[in-house]
């Protein structure tokens, strides 16, 4: 039997997904479920910044897994996670910190911007070091591979560091893993903001009814106001990203940029278009997300199971790192 190699990726409980992990993350999931053996993980332990509403990330845990059954995430063939249940995530934090210099976490964009989201709120701690955290996530299972959004980056930069330290100092424990950025590296949210975010609550969500989408996308931002039958810009028009980005029909979008370039086009016309487009793609996710929460008994099974495989490899796993480090004191007589 062929050893298939893995992949660790994951999301946090902070609310039900939209088309931003869609498009960035669930759609290379979907394709490398099969290639791969995948810790699909539910990242409980870096929600510190939703400290004052656990009650949102209990039912987020739930979400979520909906979700990405709703998707078509396979539980037979991969392991869904719950973080805080494979405590081993925690210890294996501990002992990489010590290999992880301040600095390094001090100049990462990423939690450099979102520490900027606080104001004037102050940062937790555990806020700070969700990185290192994530390095432990990605290096427990020894993943080959990280399929993420382009704001996670960094952060498997930072596992590759690690990993590189932590097999020169001691033994050849984990594998420097590579990033998997998705087709749609970051879609911009419904407000205008670089990155639809749930934090944020610019999202279109997969859950969210026919309805819902369609005024959603009545509201969103079309670009500079123009008259009717006036030619525009398709750089300006946000709604051009989103065909881009869901439309198959990529020679009808293609030649919609030009009319719209030199006959115009009307915004409505665009956004029924995107409507309907998002409509397809969504009504079977919708049906597949019903089927399941008729029956949370099979989602509660699916996390039940991928978790306490995953905790079986996070304890081969600690086992050889407490052996590169030359920590298993009780070993040795
Ligand atoms: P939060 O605002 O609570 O951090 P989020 O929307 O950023 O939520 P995460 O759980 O942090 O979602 O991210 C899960 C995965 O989805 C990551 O790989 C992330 O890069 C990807 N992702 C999230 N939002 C987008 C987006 N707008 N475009 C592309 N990828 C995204
Ligand atoms: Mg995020």
């Amino acid at each position: 039997m062929t050893v298939r190699k893995r992949i660790l990726t994951g999301v946090r409980p902070t609310g039900p997904l939209h088309l931003g992990h869609y498009a960035g993350a669930l759609e290379n999931w979907l394709r490398l479920q099969r290639q791969y053996e995948c810790f699909f993980l539910i990242a409980d332990y870096q929600v510190s910044d939703y400290a004052d509403d656990i009650t949102r990330v209990r039912d987020a845990v739930w979400e979520v897994a909906l979700d990405w059954l709703a998707v078509g995430l396979d539980p037979e063939e991969s392991h869904f996670v719950i973080e805080s249940l494979v405590p081993e995530h925690a210890e294996l934090t501990t002992w990489l910190s010590w290999f992880l210099p301040l600095g390094m976490l001090q100049r990462n964009p990423t939690l450099k911007a979102e520490m900027d989201d606080f104001g004037k709120k102050s940062v937790p701690v555990a806020f700070f070091t969700y990185p290192v955290m994530q390095v432990a996530n990605i290096l427990m299972p020894r993943a080959n591979l990280v399929p993420v959004g382009e704001d996670q980056l960094p952060h498997v930069e930072l596992t590759r560091e690690v990993a590189r330290r932590f097999n020169r100092q001691f033994k050849e424990v984990f594998p420097e893993p590579e990033a998997l950025v998705g087709r749609v590296p970051r879609l911009l949210g419904l407000d205008g903001n670089a990155k639809m975010s749930k934090s944020r609550g610019n999202t279109i969500d997969l859950k969210d009814s026919a309805e819902t989408v369609a005024r959603k996308v009545r509201g969103m931002y079309a670009g500079p106001p123009r008259d009717a039958g006036e030619p525009g810009r398709v750089e300006e028009n946000p709604l051009f990203l989103y065909l881009d980005a869901f439309d198959p029909d990529h020679a009808e979008v293609a030649s919609l940029k030009e009319s719209y370039e030199t006959a115009g086009v009307g915004n409505k016309v665009l956004k029924d278009r995107l409507t309907s487009v998002l409509e397809t793609m969504l009504d079977p996710v919708r049906e597949r997300r019903a089927h399941y929460e008729a029956n949370m008994r099979l989602v509660c099974e699916a996390l039940e199971h991928g978790t306490s495989h995953a905790r079986a490899v996070a304890r081969e796993t600690m086992v050889l790192v407490r052996d590169a480090l030359d920590l298993d004191y009780l070993a040795k007589y």
